[in-house]
């Protein structure tokens, strides 16, 4: 996919997380209606006719119209406003780690599909990448352990010499993969927002991206209920929220779901099948910018926020 087949610019930019933590933080703390910051943990929430107040574990407790759930994957939130979760494990997890190469990459994000998960090579500053690699789980396991030299000649076949030697460029993790959507998006004064509402498969580093318009879109349907006098915590303007939300993650959700099934796997059929649909979606030009306008998040209608519009 090639940036200059859309208008908008690139279709993405790939920002180190670390990046994002210390921008998120200084943004919080020059924020004054932002308090409690470290943040203690949430240990319980009530929510009633008029409002929604949180436990922390220091014992003091916050109150407010709506409580945005932003707590990740086993949300307690969800769990203490009593939302239930579908969802799978993958038997896969993904060994994270930056890598630094020889050669320049070129701004040029790779995806290699084998039969035991995708490996992403992510273009980092400098000549240095981000590498993205799902394994089968007890594989994943073993590669973990090993040194740093016995792991990188276990990448180096997988990875290839195209971008010439490579070394590790810092410290390496792993996370178990899995598929949690929550049953709903909000509750009685509750919203939840991001891997809270929707944990999906990383094969198209999509996560964090459908969390921020989570968040364009709660604060858009928030600010515009505030403005016609309405309560933000009210069932009918949560509800706004949860239907603009909802399908759009699901769809996506299901949908990396169906390319990791459908290329972790050696079946012949399945390898036919795929091959013919790569080459139809490279060759029709209509279907290769739709999958690019996808991918760069510029597919719907996104919340004014994404689109750099002010509330
Ligand atoms: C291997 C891998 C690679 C990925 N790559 C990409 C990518 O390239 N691009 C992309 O867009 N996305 C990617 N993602 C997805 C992305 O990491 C997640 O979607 C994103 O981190 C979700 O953010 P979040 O804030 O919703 O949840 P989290 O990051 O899970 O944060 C939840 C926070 O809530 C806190 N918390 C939980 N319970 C409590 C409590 N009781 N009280 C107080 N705090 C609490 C936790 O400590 C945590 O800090 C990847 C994910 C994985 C696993």
């Amino acid at each position: 996919f090639e940036a200059a087949e859309i208008e908008e610019g690139p279709l993405g930019y790939m920002v180190e997380d670390r990046h994002l933590y210390a921008a998120f933080l200084a943004a919080m703390r020059a924020e004054p209606g932002i308090t409690h910051l470290p943040a203690t943990t949430v240990t319980a929430q009530e929510a009633g006719p008029a409002g929604i107040a949180v436990t922390l574990s220091d014992g003091r407790r916050l109150a407010g119209r709506v409580l945005a759930g932003c707590d990740g994957r086993q949300s307690g939130t969800a769990q203490r406003a009593g939302i239930g979760r579908t969802g799978w494990g993958y038997g896969q997890a993904a060994l994270v780690c930056a890598v630094a190469h020889e050669r320049p990459h070129g701004g040029i994000a790779h995806q290699f599909f084998m039969s035991s998960g995708p490996l992403a090579i992510l273009p980092l500053t400098g000549n240095r990448s981000s590498i993205v690699w799902s394994e089968a789980e007890a594989e994943a396991k073993a590669i973990a352990a090993l040194g740093d030299e016995d792991f990188l000649a276990v990448l180096r076949p997988r990875f290839g010499d195209f971008l010439g030697p490579v070394t590790l460029a810092g410290k390496r993790f792993s996370y178990p993969l899995n598929l949690t959507l929550a049953n709903a998006y909000v509750g009685p004064r509750v919203a939840l927002v991001g891997d809270a509402a929707h944990g999906v498969h990383p094969i198209a580093g999509q996560g964090l991206n459908l969390g921020f318009r989570d968040v364009g879109a709660l604060a858009e349907v928030l600010v515009e209920a505030h403005r016609r006098g309405e309560d933000i915590g009210a069932a009918e303007v949560l509800e706004r929220y949860q239907r603009w939300r909802r399908f759009d993650s699901t769809l996506l959700a299901l949908g990396m779901d169906a390319v990791n099934r459908l290329f972790s796997n050696d079946n012949p059929i399945l390898r036919a099948a795929r091959d013919l649909g790569m080459g139809a979606v490279g060759t029709v030009p209509g279907l290769r910018r739709a999958f690019i306008r996808q991918a760069a998040g510029l597919a719907g209608t996104p919340p004014k926020l994404l689109r750099g519009v002010g509330l």
